[in-house]
């Protein structure tokens, strides 16, 4: 055996056990030879980004399922990839540019910006998976993905040329959320809703052939230069005369309808709001039902059309102040008044996103062939997936009952462009450039074919990584892995990427594409926010792998935390972690410090020679079942306090402490080998640094096998038993503080005789005689066992009544005052529930306190 070092040397020793693994070949499935299978497409992070305590926390618990299927025996897959990650690379890239050489993309050209993104995108790359594997993911880097891998991607196009011959895809004028930073449209949830300070303008519009005005509230005055309606609701009374009348539109002149629409809430400003279909995706729906006319009054740079009169030009900002300014000299701003208003900005540079009419591609997500929603919302309420947290069912049944068309294309340069062509009036939808003979058309034009400038939503992409990183159909890993076992993903991402694999998986193969669905909640700060730049609270994944270790880092970020659930980290909690590993080390070093201590892996009846021994075993061997249930149940949290229950409080704490007296090497080597085993998924590196030590590097525990339960060697009378011996033990442990009794003294007590009394003695340091000593002394008992303590010789028994009077006075007093105070009509009526709550749980305690206090005394009496 090698020397056992004091403390793991996680600096130096991560980094050799990792190369062992990827050297042993033991992350590649091909290397296991097994029938069954689990495989893990693990989400592809952002090709450029830095690994950050999300990707941290996901790998973790990809890590620790893909772990102990390891250990089960199967032919394990984590197959890891990297996201070019579109808008946001973009953003990154261009202010990079920016930044470094001063220049736009648009003076790099297209080809060119989108060459230079590729090699830096593949660069950093690199440094994001020397990251990863600092965490400990066993995942097969010979296998690694990237979503603009060619074969990657054609499979994905394929689908996008399929989708649109089965009528799934159209080019429409819709109304979309630009962002005039990004110059692209973004996706619902590429939108960020913040509630913001503002103003609601109150604006008076002359009612056509009168003198009245309807006044109208709204938030963004300018664009009322593209009004084709102003709306009130039916049920209004007040209104009622008005609907089919008409307004003459300030500043532009216009006669636009007033119309009746169930939609306008009553309770907004006066009731009455101006309908502007170009800008604003209600009055977009309520002017296609009303056929009102679509007017574009603000363009892709945020500024005024030629359609916005003399506006034309100015930024929406300008234009706003400007309006305002006019309308106030008209006599027709009524009035402005502070309001809440609802902020949609874009999610990557925090631009204010307008809403515009715009030419793109949609998927029709409820097409006539084929409908994308109703076959999930069928495979999810038919349980085709099982999703962990299960409350994250409804969520996503709500997510599908809701969705709409998806808007698809971007204009942005980075990402794949739309396999779709032009010459003159032809389109063409194929993956290569049509000769320039028409392909299916007999009226062959000249001229060149021109592709379409559209790149594609990045989730178009990622939302089938799982079957073409497989390489679906064709592929032999997708004949072998697909469908497969698990997805973990942040919860924040269901409707981004969860719900949009789910579809594309069941169009394009017809199964789901994963069996079980993992959520992790987002791990925020000590207090409880967001990790975030602007409030500089980030924690580096990397600095605190290198302060203390990635195992450490791994258990902080699962340990007690639910599926789902948000969590809390700091450095406090992960050196705390840290602590836990070393207490690991330190059982590892204590029994391999014992005479001819070596691993066993079996166990008879008859090596079990002590009470001891039985119960420790019979203790494994439940909690062995209960943590292998609770990992099939996916249940990490639960199954690591069970382990960290049984290690600390019974084989640390108890076992640990008598086989010292007991030196029974072969339990205390069997208990160790199930230890190092199932600690392993937590804690990868140090628990094969234990191996190492003890097996050579030859034998890898990764692949160790996974240690079930052995029935036979339950104990449940042992159990039983033993815990009366703790009892006793805690009873003497209490009377040494109660009494002031040193714990280096020894007691005498009298007792029977029986074979635990050395192990009581030794424990609790007393000298148990079966001779009865004269004189009176105080008996403790716990399951069947009863001891009589001589104490009486070794302390003051007057002194220590007067104390204990002291204290029952005391407490009597406290419970008297809090009393009267919980009855204080007073205090009742002004004090929070959180402070009558913590005054009772003060009055539970003293009331315990004073019954600690009349049992010593009347012992105490006892002995008088
Ligand atoms: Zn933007």
């Amino acid at each position: 055996m090698q020397e056992i070092p004091k403390q793991f040397n996680f600096q130096e020793d991560e980094e050799k056990i990792y190369k062992l693994w990827e050297e042993s070949g033991f992350f590649s499935p091909d290397k296991i030879d097994s029938e069954e299978k689990y495989c893990n497409v693990l989400p592809p992070p952002n090709a450029n980004g830095e690994l950050h305590l999300g990707h941290a926390s996901g790998y973790t618990v990809m890590d620790i399922f893909g772990r102990y299927e390891r250990m089960k025996g199967k032919k394990v897959l984590l197959l890891p990839g990297k996201d070019h990650a579109g808008i946001q690379t973009q953003v990154v890239f261009e202010k990079k540019l920016k930044e470094e050489k001063n220049i736009s993309r648009h003076e790099l050209g297209r080809e060119e910006f989108y060459k230079q993104s590729y090699e830096f995108t593949t660069k950093s790359a690199d440094y994001m998976r020397s990251q990863e594997k600092r965490i400990g993911i066993s995942a097969d880097w010979s296998r690694e993905k990237f979503t603009l891998d060619p074969d990657v991607l054609k499979t994905a196009l394929e689908t996008f040329v399929k989708m649109y011959e089965d009528g799934m895809i159209y080019k429409g004028r819709r109304i979309i959320n630009w962002c005039s930073r990004c110059a692209t449209a973004l996706s619902d949830v590429e939108v960020v809703h913040q509630e913001a300070e503002g103003k609601l303008y109150y604006i008076k519009y002359p009612i056509k052939g009168s003198e009245k005005f309807i006044t109208v509230a709204t938030t963004r005055p300018e664009t009322m230069l593209g009004d084709t309606a102003v709306a009130v609701n039916p049920k209004d009374k007040k209104y009622e005369k008005l609907v089919g009348k008409s307004v003459i539109l300030p500043l532009q002149d216009r006669k636009i309808p007033i119309i009746a629409d169930y939609r306008i809430e009553m309770e907004f400003g006066t009731g009455a709001v101006k309908i502007t279909p170009a800008h604003d995706p209600l009055d977009w729906e309520i002017g296609k039902e009303h056929n009102l006319e679509e007017i574009q009054v603000i363009d892709e740079k945020a500024e005024i059309t030629a359609a916005g009169g003399k506006y034309e030009g100015l930024k929406v900002l300008e234009a706003r102040d400007q309006i305002l300014k006019d309308l106030a000299e008209l006599g027709l701003l009524e009035k402005e008044e502070e309001n809440k208003i609802n902020k949609s900005i874009c999610e990557r540079c925090k631009t204010i996103i307008e809403p515009l009419i715009s030419q793109q591609w949609f998927a029709n997500v409820d097409a006539e062939k084929y409908s994308l929603k109703k076959e999930a919302l069928k495979a999810i309420k038919d349980g085709q997936i099982e999703i962990f947290p299960k409350n994250f069912k409804k969520i996503m049944i709500h997510w599908y009952e809701n969705l709409n068309d998806w808007c698809i294309s971007r204009q942005i340069w980075w990402g794949p462009q739309f396999p779709v062509w032009y010459k003159g009036e032809e389109i063409y939808v194929g993956l290569e450039k049509p000769d320039s003979e028409s392909p299916d058309s007999a009226k062959a034009s000249t001229g060149e074919w021109i592709q379409d400038e559209n790149t594609f939503d990045t989730w178009f992409t990622s939302g089938q990584w799982p079957y073409t990183t497989l390489r679906f159909p064709e592929g032999e890993d997708a004949n072998k892995f697909y469908p497969t076992d698990m997805m973990v993903m942040g919860r924040d991402i269901l409707p981004f990427w969860a719900a949009r694999m789910i579809m594309f998986g069941l169009y394009k193969t017809g199964q789901a594409p994963f069996k079980n669905l993992y959520f992790t909640g987002l791990v925020r700060d000590k207090e409880g926010y967001k990790f975030s730049k602007s409030r500089g609270n980030g924690i580096d994944p990397l600095e605190m792998i290198e302060k203390y270790g990635a195992d450490a880092l791994r258990l902080s970020l699962v340990m007690d935390i639910a599926p789902g659930q948000d969590s809390r980290l700091y450095e406090e909690k992960i050196e705390s972690f840290r602590n836990f590993v070393t207490k690991l080390w330190n059982i590892f070093r204590y029994c391999t410090s014992v005479e001819n201590f070596e691993l066993v892996e079996k166990l008879e009846k008859e090596d079990l020679k002590s009470l001891s021994d039985r119960w420790i075993v019979s203790e494994l061997e439940e909690a062995k079942k209960a943590i292998s249930d609770l990992l099939k149940n996916r249940d990490i949290s639960l199954a690591q306090s069970r382990l960290r229950r049984f290690t600390w409080d019974q084989f640390a704490d108890w076992y640990v402490e008598i086989n010292k007296i007991e030196k029974n090497t072969k339990v205390l080597g069997y208990v160790l080998d199930n230890l190092i085993k199932m600690w392993h998924p937590f804690t990868p590196f140090v628990t094969e640094k234990m191996w190492n030590i003890l097996k050579g590097e030859k034998n890898l525990l990764m692949v160790e096998k996974w240690p079930e339960a052995d029935g036979q060697l339950i104990d449940k009378n042992s159990q039983k038993e033993f815990v009366g011996l703790q009892e006793i033990m805690a009873k003497i442990r209490n009377i040494r503080s109660n009494y002031h009794i040193s714990p280096l003294e020894i007691i005498d007590a009298y007792g029977e005789e029986r074979g635990e009394n050395e192990i009581i003695g030794r424990l609790g340091r007393i000298k148990i005689s079966s001779v009865r000593a004269v004189g009176k002394m105080l008996p403790i008992s716990g399951q069947g066992i009863t001891l009589w303590l001589d104490i009486a010789k070794m302390i003051d028994v007057k002194k220590e009544l007067g104390m204990t009077n002291k204290e029952i006075k005391n407490f009597e007093n406290l419970i008297a005052k809090t009393e009267a105070l919980i009855n204080n009509e007073k205090f009742r009526s002004k004090a929070s529930a959180e402070i009558i709550n913590s005054t009772n749980a003060r009055l539970d305690g003293y009331r315990q306190k004073l019954e600690i206090q009349k049992d010593l005394e009347k012992n105490l009496k006892s002995l008088l």
